[in-house]
Protein backbone atom coordinates (compact mmCIF):
# COMPACT_ATOMS: atom_id res chain seq x y z
CA UNK A 1 0.00 0.00 0.00
CA UNK A 2 1.41 3.24 -0.69
CA UNK A 3 1.86 5.15 2.39
CA UNK A 4 0.78 8.44 0.84
CA UNK A 5 -2.50 7.02 0.49
CA UNK A 6 -2.84 5.58 4.08
CA UNK A 7 -2.01 9.42 5.52
CA UNK A 8 -3.29 12.17 2.80
CA UNK A 9 -1.09 15.27 3.00
CA UNK A 10 -2.52 18.51 2.92
CA UNK A 11 -1.50 18.88 -0.45
CA UNK A 12 -3.60 15.76 -1.44
CA UNK A 13 -6.89 17.23 -0.31
CA UNK A 14 -6.44 20.05 -2.30
CA UNK A 15 -5.75 19.39 -5.59
CA UNK A 16 -3.74 21.33 -8.37
CA UNK A 17 -5.64 22.27 -10.78
CA UNK A 18 -4.03 19.39 -13.34
CA UNK A 19 -5.28 16.52 -11.12
CA UNK A 20 -8.60 18.06 -10.87
CA UNK A 21 -9.19 15.40 -13.71
CA UNK A 22 -10.29 12.28 -11.93
CA UNK A 23 -7.84 8.99 -12.12
CA UNK A 24 -9.52 6.77 -10.38
CA UNK A 25 -5.98 4.93 -9.33
CA UNK A 26 -5.23 7.98 -7.53
CA UNK A 27 -8.45 8.86 -6.18
CA UNK A 28 -9.24 5.55 -4.40
CA UNK A 29 -7.20 5.26 -1.10
CA UNK A 30 -7.45 1.47 -0.03
CA UNK A 31 -8.83 0.44 3.46
CA UNK A 32 -6.11 0.45 6.11
CA UNK A 33 -6.28 -1.88 9.58
CA UNK A 34 -7.31 0.08 12.74
CA UNK A 35 -9.42 1.33 15.27
CA UNK A 36 -10.78 4.28 16.02
CA UNK A 37 -9.43 6.92 17.29
CA UNK A 38 -8.70 11.24 17.58
CA UNK A 39 -5.73 12.39 18.32
CA UNK A 40 -6.45 16.25 19.24
CA UNK A 41 -3.64 18.73 17.96
CA UNK A 42 -3.23 22.71 18.36
CA UNK A 43 -6.25 24.33 20.47
CA UNK A 44 -7.13 27.71 19.71
CA UNK A 45 -6.08 29.92 22.64
CA UNK A 46 -8.58 30.53 24.90
CA UNK A 47 -11.32 28.97 23.03
CA UNK A 48 -12.60 25.59 22.64
CA UNK A 49 -11.51 25.43 18.51
CA UNK A 50 -8.95 22.99 17.72
CA UNK A 51 -7.71 20.77 14.95
CA UNK A 52 -7.28 16.91 15.16
CA UNK A 53 -7.36 13.81 13.35
CA UNK A 54 -9.24 11.06 13.45
CA UNK A 55 -8.10 7.62 12.42
CA UNK A 56 -11.00 4.90 10.98
CA UNK A 57 -9.96 1.83 9.43
CA UNK A 58 -11.32 3.70 5.62
CA UNK A 59 -8.74 6.50 6.20
CA UNK A 60 -7.83 9.62 8.33
CA UNK A 61 -10.12 12.96 8.52
CA UNK A 62 -7.91 15.80 9.89
CA UNK A 63 -10.40 18.39 11.70
CA UNK A 64 -11.80 20.30 11.65
CA UNK A 65 -13.71 18.73 8.40
CA UNK A 66 -17.26 18.66 6.86
CA UNK A 67 -19.13 15.71 6.05
CA UNK A 68 -20.91 15.40 2.93
CA UNK A 69 -23.72 14.29 2.65
CA UNK A 70 -24.94 11.25 0.58
CA UNK A 71 -28.53 10.69 1.97
CA UNK A 72 -29.31 7.85 -0.18
CA UNK A 73 -25.77 6.89 -0.62
CA UNK A 74 -24.93 9.48 -3.49
CA UNK A 75 -23.69 12.68 -3.57
CA UNK A 76 -26.82 13.74 -5.81
CA UNK A 77 -25.52 13.94 -9.26
CA UNK A 78 -21.86 13.34 -8.28
CA UNK A 79 -18.85 10.48 -8.80
CA UNK A 80 -17.47 9.58 -5.40
CA UNK A 81 -14.25 10.32 -8.28
CA UNK A 82 -15.10 13.97 -8.35
CA UNK A 83 -15.87 13.82 -4.51
CA UNK A 84 -12.41 12.60 -3.67
CA UNK A 85 -10.55 15.09 -6.11
CA UNK A 86 -12.26 18.21 -5.00
CA UNK A 87 -10.84 16.87 -1.28
CA UNK A 88 -13.61 15.57 0.28
CA UNK A 89 -12.72 13.45 3.23
CA UNK A 90 -15.50 11.63 3.80
CA UNK A 91 -19.55 10.86 3.09
CA UNK A 92 -22.80 10.32 5.36
CA UNK A 93 -25.68 8.51 4.42
CA UNK A 94 -28.94 8.18 6.33
CA UNK A 95 -30.16 4.89 7.77
CA UNK A 96 -34.05 6.12 7.41
CA UNK A 97 -33.46 6.49 3.78
CA UNK A 98 -31.34 3.42 2.98
CA UNK A 99 -33.40 1.13 5.14
CA UNK A 100 -36.42 2.17 3.75
CA UNK A 101 -34.66 1.36 -0.03
CA UNK A 102 -32.68 -0.59 -0.78
CA UNK A 103 -32.72 -2.33 2.58
CA UNK A 104 -29.64 -2.77 5.03
CA UNK A 105 -29.43 -6.34 3.90
CA UNK A 106 -28.90 -5.62 0.68
CA UNK A 107 -25.76 -3.04 1.49
CA UNK A 108 -24.77 -5.78 4.01
CA UNK A 109 -24.72 -8.32 0.87
CA UNK A 110 -22.53 -5.60 -1.62
CA UNK A 111 -19.99 -5.19 1.26
CA UNK A 112 -21.09 -2.38 3.51
CA UNK A 113 -21.89 1.16 2.36
CA UNK A 114 -18.90 1.96 1.13
CA UNK A 115 -18.05 -0.81 -1.02
CA UNK A 116 -21.81 -0.35 -2.27
CA UNK A 117 -21.57 3.09 -3.48
CA UNK A 118 -18.29 2.88 -4.53
CA UNK A 119 -16.70 5.57 -1.94
CA UNK A 120 -13.57 4.05 -0.21
CA UNK A 121 -12.98 6.28 2.43
CA UNK A 122 -14.41 7.17 5.71
CA UNK A 123 -18.42 7.08 5.84
CA UNK A 124 -21.03 7.96 8.07
CA UNK A 125 -24.56 7.36 8.81
CA UNK A 126 -26.87 8.56 11.14
CA UNK A 127 -29.46 6.57 12.85
CA UNK A 128 -32.73 7.80 11.11
CA UNK A 129 -34.02 9.84 14.42
CA UNK A 130 -34.36 12.78 12.84
CA UNK A 131 -35.53 11.34 9.51
CA UNK A 132 -38.49 9.62 11.80
CA UNK A 133 -39.30 12.84 13.94
CA UNK A 134 -39.03 14.73 10.71
CA UNK A 135 -42.19 12.96 10.17
CA UNK A 136 -43.91 13.11 13.42
CA UNK A 137 -43.69 16.97 13.63
CA UNK A 138 -44.97 17.49 10.20
CA UNK A 139 -41.51 19.67 9.50
CA UNK A 140 -38.39 18.77 7.21
CA UNK A 141 -36.30 21.52 8.60
CA UNK A 142 -36.28 22.68 12.17
CA UNK A 143 -33.32 25.42 11.92
CA UNK A 144 -35.56 27.06 9.26
CA UNK A 145 -39.14 27.19 11.70
CA UNK A 146 -40.28 30.23 12.68
CA UNK A 147 -41.41 29.46 15.96
CA UNK A 148 -42.12 32.85 17.36
CA UNK A 149 -44.91 32.19 20.16
CA UNK A 150 -45.53 28.76 19.30
CA UNK A 151 -45.34 26.37 22.27
CA UNK A 152 -47.24 22.82 21.88
CA UNK A 153 -46.23 19.11 22.08
CA UNK A 154 -48.88 18.08 19.85
CA UNK A 155 -47.68 20.70 16.38
CA UNK A 156 -47.81 19.69 12.85
CA UNK A 157 -47.48 21.48 10.06
CA UNK A 158 -50.89 22.56 8.40
CA UNK A 159 -52.30 19.55 6.12
CA UNK A 160 -50.30 16.99 7.25
CA UNK A 161 -50.60 13.71 9.33
CA UNK A 162 -48.32 12.88 11.64
CA UNK A 163 -46.56 9.92 10.36
CA UNK A 164 -44.68 9.07 13.52
CA UNK A 165 -45.49 8.21 17.18
CA UNK A 166 -43.07 8.55 20.34
CA UNK A 167 -43.13 5.17 22.93
CA UNK A 168 -40.73 4.58 25.59
CA UNK A 169 -39.89 1.72 23.68
CA UNK A 170 -38.95 3.03 19.94
CA UNK A 171 -40.94 4.89 17.19
CA UNK A 172 -43.64 3.61 15.04
CA UNK A 173 -43.89 5.08 11.55
CA UNK A 174 -45.51 5.28 8.54
CA UNK A 175 -43.03 5.28 4.99
CA UNK A 176 -42.89 8.08 3.37
CA UNK A 177 -42.25 6.18 0.11
CA UNK A 178 -45.08 3.41 0.14
CA UNK A 179 -47.47 4.11 3.52
CA UNK A 180 -46.04 1.17 5.10
CA UNK A 181 -45.78 0.86 8.67
CA UNK A 182 -42.81 0.41 10.67
CA UNK A 183 -41.09 0.80 13.40
CA UNK A 184 -37.48 1.73 15.10
CA UNK A 185 -35.98 0.86 18.31
CA UNK A 186 -32.33 1.81 19.34
CA UNK A 187 -31.67 -2.08 19.13
CA UNK A 188 -33.16 -1.83 15.37
CA UNK A 189 -30.97 1.00 14.36
CA UNK A 190 -27.75 -0.72 15.60
CA UNK A 191 -28.41 -3.69 13.75
CA UNK A 192 -29.63 -1.75 10.73
CA UNK A 193 -26.24 0.77 11.12
CA UNK A 194 -23.83 -2.58 11.71
CA UNK A 195 -25.21 -3.74 8.50
CA UNK A 196 -24.42 -1.04 6.83
CA UNK A 197 -20.81 -1.25 8.27
CA UNK A 198 -20.14 2.72 8.23
CA UNK A 199 -16.61 3.60 10.03
CA UNK A 200 -18.82 6.12 12.24
CA UNK A 201 -22.69 5.42 13.83
CA UNK A 202 -24.72 7.57 15.62
CA UNK A 203 -27.12 6.40 18.40
CA UNK A 204 -30.97 6.18 18.24
CA UNK A 205 -32.19 10.02 19.68
CA UNK A 206 -34.94 11.48 19.45
CA UNK A 207 -35.33 14.74 17.61
CA UNK A 208 -37.67 16.77 19.33
CA UNK A 209 -39.00 20.54 18.02
CA UNK A 210 -38.31 24.14 19.24
CA UNK A 211 -42.38 23.85 19.95
CA UNK A 212 -42.11 20.84 22.25
CA UNK A 213 -42.79 22.73 25.64
CA UNK A 214 -39.73 22.61 28.46
CA UNK A 215 -41.46 19.69 30.29
CA UNK A 216 -41.43 17.92 27.34
CA UNK A 217 -38.18 18.60 26.62
CA UNK A 218 -36.93 17.00 29.87
CA UNK A 219 -38.93 13.66 29.08
CA UNK A 220 -37.27 13.82 25.72
CA UNK A 221 -33.29 14.05 27.22
CA UNK A 222 -33.99 11.42 29.86
CA UNK A 223 -35.64 9.01 27.35
CA UNK A 224 -32.83 9.77 24.76
CA UNK A 225 -30.37 8.70 27.65
CA UNK A 226 -31.72 5.46 28.03
CA UNK A 227 -31.88 4.56 24.28
CA UNK A 228 -27.92 5.78 23.98
CA UNK A 229 -27.53 2.73 27.11
CA UNK A 230 -29.63 0.65 24.80
CA UNK A 231 -27.48 1.30 21.28
CA UNK A 232 -24.05 1.31 23.63
CA UNK A 233 -25.06 -2.40 24.93
CA UNK A 234 -26.45 -3.56 21.58
CA UNK A 235 -23.62 -2.12 19.31
CA UNK A 236 -21.55 -4.03 21.96
CA UNK A 237 -22.95 -6.90 21.10
CA UNK A 238 -22.60 -6.76 17.92
CA UNK A 239 -19.46 -5.85 17.57
CA UNK A 240 -18.21 -8.80 19.40
CA UNK A 241 -20.80 -10.98 17.38
CA UNK A 242 -20.02 -9.71 14.14
CA UNK A 243 -15.87 -9.64 14.15
CA UNK A 244 -13.67 -9.58 12.64
CA UNK A 245 -15.23 -6.62 10.95
CA UNK A 246 -13.66 -3.15 10.68
CA UNK A 247 -14.51 -1.36 13.68
CA UNK A 248 -17.09 0.91 14.08
CA UNK A 249 -17.75 4.09 16.22
CA UNK A 250 -20.45 4.96 17.97
CA UNK A 251 -21.23 8.33 18.90
CA UNK A 252 -23.86 9.48 21.20
CA UNK A 253 -26.67 12.63 20.75
CA UNK A 254 -26.81 15.07 22.79
CA UNK A 255 -30.30 16.65 23.11
CA UNK A 256 -32.11 19.70 25.11
CA UNK A 257 -33.18 21.87 22.81
CA UNK A 258 -32.37 25.45 23.67
CA UNK A 259 -31.67 24.90 27.49
CA UNK A 260 -28.54 25.46 28.99
CA UNK A 261 -28.60 23.44 31.91
CA UNK A 262 -30.51 20.29 29.63
CA UNK A 263 -27.84 19.77 27.52
CA UNK A 264 -24.73 20.36 29.54
CA UNK A 265 -26.21 17.71 31.81
CA UNK A 266 -27.16 15.58 29.05
CA UNK A 267 -23.80 15.61 27.87
CA UNK A 268 -22.43 14.72 31.09
CA UNK A 269 -24.75 11.98 31.75
CA UNK A 270 -23.51 10.59 28.33
CA UNK A 271 -19.92 10.76 29.29
CA UNK A 272 -20.17 9.11 32.17
CA UNK A 273 -22.57 6.49 30.16
CA UNK A 274 -19.99 3.24 30.65
CA UNK A 275 -21.02 -0.50 29.68
CA UNK A 276 -18.34 -3.25 30.37
CA UNK A 277 -15.67 -0.63 30.16
CA UNK A 278 -16.03 1.01 26.71
CA UNK A 279 -18.18 4.20 26.27
CA UNK A 280 -18.81 6.43 23.39
CA UNK A 281 -16.52 6.90 20.79
CA UNK A 282 -17.47 10.48 20.48
CA UNK A 283 -20.44 13.09 20.33
CA UNK A 284 -23.31 14.40 17.77
CA UNK A 285 -24.65 17.69 18.97
CA UNK A 286 -28.36 17.47 17.32
CA UNK A 287 -31.67 18.73 17.69
CA UNK A 288 -33.42 21.83 17.63
CA UNK A 289 -31.02 24.61 16.96
CA UNK A 290 -31.79 28.29 15.39
CA UNK A 291 -28.68 30.11 13.69
CA UNK A 292 -28.90 32.82 16.98
CA UNK A 293 -28.48 30.17 19.41
CA UNK A 294 -26.18 27.78 17.27
CA UNK A 295 -23.04 29.05 19.16
CA UNK A 296 -23.83 28.96 22.81
CA UNK A 297 -25.58 25.56 22.53
CA UNK A 298 -22.61 24.24 20.92
CA UNK A 299 -20.79 25.85 23.39
CA UNK A 300 -22.22 24.37 26.22
CA UNK A 301 -22.29 21.32 25.27
CA UNK A 302 -18.37 21.06 24.15
CA UNK A 303 -17.88 22.55 27.63
CA UNK A 304 -19.09 19.27 29.02
CA UNK A 305 -17.17 17.08 26.70
CA UNK A 306 -13.99 15.38 27.24
CA UNK A 307 -11.14 16.69 24.76
CA UNK A 308 -9.96 13.20 23.26
CA UNK A 309 -13.41 12.84 22.04
CA UNK A 310 -14.73 14.43 18.52
CA UNK A 311 -17.47 15.94 18.28
CA UNK A 312 -20.03 16.01 15.52
CA UNK A 313 -22.34 18.89 14.95
CA UNK A 314 -25.48 17.08 12.73
CA UNK A 315 -26.75 19.63 9.95
CA UNK A 316 -25.41 23.52 9.55
CA UNK A 317 -26.05 25.38 6.35
CA UNK A 318 -24.19 28.55 5.90
CA UNK A 319 -20.50 29.92 6.09
CA UNK A 320 -21.10 31.65 9.34
CA UNK A 321 -22.98 28.66 10.88
CA UNK A 322 -19.55 26.64 9.69
CA UNK A 323 -17.04 29.54 11.65
CA UNK A 324 -19.24 29.35 14.80
CA UNK A 325 -19.60 25.99 15.18
CA UNK A 326 -15.95 25.20 14.84
CA UNK A 327 -14.56 28.10 17.32
CA UNK A 328 -17.16 26.47 19.81
CA UNK A 329 -15.71 23.32 20.02
CA UNK A 330 -16.99 21.40 16.50
CA UNK A 331 -15.00 18.83 15.41
CA UNK A 332 -16.80 17.73 12.33
CA UNK A 333 -20.00 18.36 10.80
CA UNK A 334 -22.41 17.39 7.87
CA UNK A 335 -24.59 19.80 5.52
CA UNK A 336 -26.82 19.16 2.94
CA UNK A 337 -26.93 22.45 1.52
CA UNK A 338 -23.94 22.91 -0.79
CA UNK A 339 -25.23 20.26 -2.86
CA UNK A 340 -29.03 21.02 -2.39
CA UNK A 341 -28.89 24.88 -3.83
CA UNK A 342 -26.61 23.97 -6.27
CA UNK A 343 -29.47 21.89 -8.19
CA UNK A 344 -31.58 25.20 -7.66
CA UNK A 345 -28.69 27.08 -9.30
CA UNK A 346 -26.83 28.89 -6.23
CA UNK A 347 -23.16 29.12 -6.21
CA UNK A 348 -21.14 29.97 -2.97
CA UNK A 349 -17.80 32.18 -4.07
CA UNK A 350 -15.62 33.89 -1.96
CA UNK A 351 -17.49 36.98 -2.76
CA UNK A 352 -21.09 35.96 -1.40
CA UNK A 353 -23.73 33.80 -3.12
CA UNK A 354 -25.54 34.02 -6.67
CA UNK A 355 -27.94 32.44 -8.77
CA UNK A 356 -26.48 31.70 -12.10
CA UNK A 357 -29.74 31.59 -13.74
CA UNK A 358 -29.47 35.37 -13.28
CA UNK A 359 -29.53 37.89 -16.49
CA UNK A 360 -26.25 38.96 -15.65
CA UNK A 361 -24.77 35.35 -15.99
CA UNK A 362 -26.07 34.99 -19.60
CA UNK A 363 -23.60 36.50 -21.67
CA UNK A 364 -20.69 35.91 -18.68
CA UNK A 365 -17.54 34.53 -19.64
CA UNK A 366 -15.92 33.93 -16.01
CA UNK A 367 -15.78 31.16 -14.21
CA UNK A 368 -18.29 30.96 -11.24
CA UNK A 369 -15.17 32.41 -9.30
CA UNK A 370 -12.20 33.30 -10.55
CA UNK A 371 -10.19 32.17 -7.04
CA UNK A 372 -11.34 28.71 -7.26
CA UNK A 373 -9.44 25.76 -8.24
CA UNK A 374 -12.76 23.13 -8.83
CA UNK A 375 -13.05 21.28 -11.92
CA UNK A 376 -16.25 23.30 -12.66
CA UNK A 377 -14.33 26.53 -12.35
CA UNK A 378 -11.61 25.92 -14.74
CA UNK A 379 -13.30 24.46 -17.28
CA UNK A 380 -16.60 26.39 -18.00
CA UNK A 381 -18.62 29.74 -17.79
CA UNK A 382 -21.50 30.98 -15.87
CA UNK A 383 -22.72 31.41 -19.11
CA UNK A 384 -22.87 27.83 -20.24
CA UNK A 385 -23.99 27.39 -16.66
CA UNK A 386 -26.90 29.71 -17.21
CA UNK A 387 -27.70 27.84 -20.30
CA UNK A 388 -27.61 24.17 -19.14
CA UNK A 389 -29.99 25.58 -16.34
CA UNK A 390 -32.19 27.02 -19.16
CA UNK A 391 -32.09 23.94 -20.96
CA UNK A 392 -32.49 21.57 -18.19
CA UNK A 393 -29.58 19.49 -18.69
CA UNK A 394 -28.73 17.81 -15.57
CA UNK A 395 -25.23 18.31 -16.43
CA UNK A 396 -25.87 21.74 -14.62
CA UNK A 397 -26.41 19.97 -11.31
CA UNK A 398 -23.65 18.10 -11.45
CA UNK A 399 -21.16 20.88 -12.53
CA UNK A 400 -22.48 23.82 -9.40
CA UNK A 401 -22.58 21.01 -7.43
CA UNK A 402 -18.90 19.91 -7.76
CA UNK A 403 -17.92 23.88 -7.28
CA UNK A 404 -19.94 24.24 -3.78
CA UNK A 405 -18.54 21.54 -2.48
CA UNK A 406 -15.70 22.26 -3.52
CA UNK A 407 -16.18 25.90 -1.52
CA UNK A 408 -17.19 23.88 1.48
CA UNK A 409 -14.40 21.66 1.51
CA UNK A 410 -12.01 24.39 0.98
CA UNK A 411 -13.48 27.13 3.57
CA UNK A 412 -12.86 24.54 6.38
CA UNK A 413 -9.21 23.07 5.04
CA UNK A 414 -8.61 27.22 5.33
CA UNK A 415 -10.18 27.51 8.60
CA UNK A 416 -8.14 24.13 9.87
CA UNK A 417 -4.98 26.24 8.33
CA UNK A 418 -5.70 29.12 10.50
CA UNK A 419 -6.31 27.45 13.55
CA UNK A 420 -2.86 25.46 13.30
CA UNK A 421 -0.95 29.05 12.20
CA UNK A 422 -2.91 31.01 15.02
CA UNK A 423 -4.57 33.45 13.03
CA UNK A 424 -8.03 32.10 13.21
CA UNK A 425 -9.79 35.31 14.65
CA UNK A 426 -8.20 37.27 11.46
CA UNK A 427 -9.49 34.87 8.82
CA UNK A 428 -12.76 34.29 10.49
CA UNK A 429 -13.07 38.71 10.07
CA UNK A 430 -11.43 38.50 6.43
CA UNK A 431 -13.73 35.90 5.04
CA UNK A 432 -17.03 36.91 6.33
CA UNK A 433 -16.69 40.53 5.77
CA UNK A 434 -15.75 39.82 2.06
CA UNK A 435 -18.79 36.63 1.80
CA UNK A 436 -21.22 38.86 3.36
CA UNK A 437 -20.49 42.39 2.44
CA UNK A 438 -19.95 41.88 -1.23
CA UNK A 439 -22.65 42.56 -4.01
CA UNK A 440 -23.15 39.29 -6.38
CA UNK A 441 -22.71 38.70 -9.44
CA UNK A 442 -21.24 40.51 -11.90
CA UNK A 443 -18.80 42.40 -9.91
CA UNK A 444 -16.10 40.26 -10.56
ZN1 LIG B 1 -15.34 26.26 -8.52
Amino acid sequence: MRPDLMHPEPSALRPEPSALRPEPSALRPEPVEGRFGFIPLTSMPGGLGRSGLITTPHGTIRTPAFVAVGTKATVKAVLPESMAALGAQAILANAYHLYLQPGADVIEAAGGIGSFMNWHGPTFTDSGGFQVMSLGAGFKKILAMNTAGLEDDDVIAEGKTRLAHVDEEGVTFTSHLDGSQHRFTPELSMLIQHQMGADIIFAFDECTTLMNTRDYQEQSVARTHRWAARCLAEHLRLTRELQPRPYQALFAVVQGAQYEDLRRQAARDLVSLIIDGSGFDGYGIGGALEKHNLGAIVRWVCEELPDDKPRHLLGISEPDDVFTAIENGVDIFDCVSPSRVARNAAVYTAYGRFNVTSAACRRSFLPIDEDCDCYTCIHYTRAYLHHLFKAREILASTLCTIHNERFVVRLVDDIRDSIEAGRFSEFKIDFLNRYYRSSQPSGR
